[in-house]
């Protein structure tokens, strides 16, 4: 049948906690009365070892209302690693899932059309920002400069689309097959390559708390992006390399002219400004090919992505048993 499950990873949010569920809680019910989604959909959320009573919340939320299930990790792994155990651990209970921020940054109301693509054969709906006016001048700046940079190093994302998405159950099952340590979802969702749709939605601000995502997380998410799915750098540095050779053939050529004609060779201001220069450019690149090893090094090692402490939805199963 059409079982919806609702993937929401949290880290410290106490303060939206509140808000989202309400909000959740009211898309589900609504979803369920049309009888577009199963009676057992449910909402997972993910605690992604948060330091605040995130936890407590979601437990109370659950005894509360039948709609809710935790899962609990042990230590905070970041909000990829989250979203991924929310969504693989979902993956086994539901027939689709919606993945979405604890936030509410992004329009809950469009799970409604996302549900409905569903039924019509999609089996990733992505949900795509239409503006940004709440988003800080600085949040669009580095975004803008985010997209423009993965669209140079040829990796395809879809634009202005973060992590609220719906998919189907045959998407996860493919998407778990993906068994990089170095997550980007947003780069390997668009590889599956099931059919797909968007949805557009106005981004909000944020209900209550503040943004996990400082600026050191989000540059290294960015490099992340790149380095684990973009050669582009290797070859950019290699054009370089061709380039800068080739001028010093050409300065090689005009040097020695000078040497025969008689004309005294430029001092070593140059000779110091080139073995500078070829430095640089040498220890750039060495840089870039160690980032590839590192992440060999990191792939090889096959180190399990989470440790899930509590897993609510573990005792349906024993139930039905
Ligand atoms: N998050 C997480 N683990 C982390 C950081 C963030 O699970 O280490 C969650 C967070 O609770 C939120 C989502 O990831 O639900 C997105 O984070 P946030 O809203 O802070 O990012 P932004 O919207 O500012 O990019
Ligand atoms: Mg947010």
């Amino acid at each position: 049948m059409n079982k919806l499950c609702i993937v929401v990873p949290c880290y410290n949010e106490e303060q939206a906690l509140l808000y989202t569920n309400a909000e959740l809680t009211g898309v589900v019910a609504r979803l369920v009365k049309s009888e577009k989604i199963d009676k057992s959909s449910f909402i997972l959320y993910v605690d992604d070892g948060s330091e605040d009573s995130t936890w407590n919340i979601i437990e109370n939320f659950r005894k509360q209302s039948p709609l809710v299930f935790g899962l609990k990790l042990a230590r905070n792994t970041g909000h990829q690693n989250a979203l991924t155990a929310g969504l693989l651990t979902a993956m086994n209970y539901a027939d689709m899932v919606i993945s979405i921020d604890a936030d509410l940054q992004d329009d809950v109301s469009v799970m409604v059309e996302m549900v409905d693509l569903y039924l019509q054969g999609n089996d990733i709906v992505y949900g795509v920002r239409k503006k940004r006016d709440t988003d800080t001048f600085f949040k669009k700046f580095t975004a803008l400069g985010f997209y423009r940079l993965m669209q140079l190093m040829k990796i395809q994302i879809v634009y202005n689309h973060a992590d609220y998405r719906l998919m189907s159950k045959r998407a996860l099952m493919q998407f778990s097959l993906y068994k990089e340590r170095n997550l980007f979802l947003r780069g390997i969702v668009p590889l599956i390559g099931y059919p797909s749709a968007t949805v557009t939605y106005d981004r909000k601000s944020r209900v209550a708390g503040e943004s996990k995502y400082s600026l050191g997380k989000m540059l290294s998410m960015a490099f992340e992006g790149i380095t684990s799915f973009s050669i582009q750098p290797i070859r950019m540095i290699t054009d370089l390399g061709l380039i800068i050779v080739l001028c010093s053939i050409c300065a090689a050529v005009y040097a020695f002219y000078s040497f025969i004609t008689g004309r005294v060779v430029a001092g070593w201001t140059s000779t110091i400004l080139s073995i500078w220069f070829i430095g640089g450019v040498q220890l750039l690149s060495v840089g870039l090919i160690g980032t590839y090893v590192g992440k060999i090094y990191v792939e090889v090692k096959e180190r399990p992505r989470y440790a899930i402490e509590v897993n609510d939805l573990a005792e349906i199963k024993h139930e039905e048993s």
